[in-house]
């Protein structure tokens, strides 16, 4: 199949991408490197089946595909705060064009959505059926309420217009080809372990997340996407296993032997208290579960950042907002 994938240039969509080019399809990247990165996809630039456009979604694009995976906008609160306006108009504007596109030429799109719909839930774990609550007005809302917009237009597409969509709600996710300085916590505490800095916990650290690896989630979003006729989700993809962030922390800290220590500093407003995706649906409809669990993605994600402090590679990402 011919596939295009928006924000491929990023951790998800790279990994996305050279997943595709190994199941033999032909796969397109835009991206306009707000997070991305060239490097995360210089390795399949020589294949005959990859190309890469330098292209912002918040403006029509024209291709003919049989499969759109709409990724494209910064996922991580630094990131996504740092322009909440823009923020707004990359999933809104962005999934317009992209059911716009999806309606033109019949290609199916999947839609990467959150379990940042659920805001701080007060229903837990969080199930596809709750509504979340959801501060319209707070710093995290440009990506929140975007994402919902955006999933409210998937749905308007499908019942107008017949587009083929699918949703994921995806949960916590680390791994490789994060960005070393994108503020998350996983990529933070990890870099703050390997460079002996002090380990900055937000709040108590009671808070809860759930962690799923990268390699977790392709699989589920592959999944979804060849999933059979007429199922839309959304569909809740994470990790079940929840841990505090002082657990993270601790776990870190073990993993990479380091002598950095712990610092609290203030907690972010509506920081969710909570999250722990229900993934029976998943199971039900996709037959998918995860298998990696966290001290074994932890081990693959250390190695990687350690290889990117010693190769001297951090200084490729020092453009990048932080
Ligand atoms: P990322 O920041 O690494 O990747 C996002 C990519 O989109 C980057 O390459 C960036 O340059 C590109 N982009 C941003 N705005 C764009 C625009 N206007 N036009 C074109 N390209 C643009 O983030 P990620 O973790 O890979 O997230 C990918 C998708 O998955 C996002 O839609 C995000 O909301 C969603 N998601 C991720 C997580 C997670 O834990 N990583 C959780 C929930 C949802
Ligand atoms: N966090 C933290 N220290 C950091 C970065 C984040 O304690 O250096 C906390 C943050 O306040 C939140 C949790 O870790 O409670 C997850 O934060 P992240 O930004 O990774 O994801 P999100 O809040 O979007 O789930």
């Amino acid at each position: 199949m011919k596939i295009l994938v928006t924000g491929g240039a990023g951790f998800i969509g790279s990994q996305l991408s050279e997943k595709l080019l190994d199941q033999g399809h032909e796969v397109i990247v835009i991206d306009n490197y707000f997070t991305g990165q060239k490097s995360n996809v210089h390795h399949l630039m020589d294949n005959k089946n990859f190309e890469l456009i330098r292209h912002d979604v918040t403006m029509p694009f024209f291709i003919e595909v049989d499969q759109i995976y709409n990724l494209a906008c910064p996922a991580s609160p630094v990131h996504y705060q740092h322009n909440g306006i823009k923020t707004v108009k990359t999933s809104v504007m962005g999934a317009i064009n992209m059911l716009g596109l999806a309606k033109r030429i019949g290609a199916r799109m999947l839609q990467a959505s959150t379990s940042e719909v659920y805001g701080d839930p007060d229903v837990h774990p969080q199930v596809e059926s709750y509504w979340g609550n959801v501060n319209p007005i707070g710093i995290r809302s440009c990506y929140d309420e975007g994402k919902r917009v955006a999933e409210t237009l998937c749905f308007n597409y499908h019942w107008q217009n017949n587009v083929d969509i699918k949703i994921i709600r995806i949960f916590n996710t680390y791994g490789p080809k994060m960005h070393p300085f994108d503020g998350r916590v996983v990529s933070n505490f990890i870099m703050q372990a390997l460079q002996g800095q002090d380990i900055t916990i937000y709040g108590d650290g009671m808070q809860t997340r759930s962690f799923q690896y990268v390699d977790d989630l392709l699989n589920g979003m592959t999944e979804l996407m060849n999933s059979r006729d007429g199922f839309t989700g959304p569909v809740n993809v994470g990790n079940p296993n929840e841990f505090t962030i002082k657990q993270l922390a601790e776990n870190v800290i073990k993993l990479t032997n380091t002598k950095s220590k712990i610092i609290y500093q203030p907690l972010p407003q509506d920081d969710p208290m909570q999250r722990k995706p229900d993934i029976s649906l998943a199971k039900k409809e996709l037959d998918w579960e995860p298998k990696i669990q966290l001290e074994e993605g932890l081990i693959k994600t250390i190695e990687y950042f350690d290889n990117l402090i010693k190769g001297g590679r951090i200084n490729e990402y020092t453009g990048n907002r932080k």
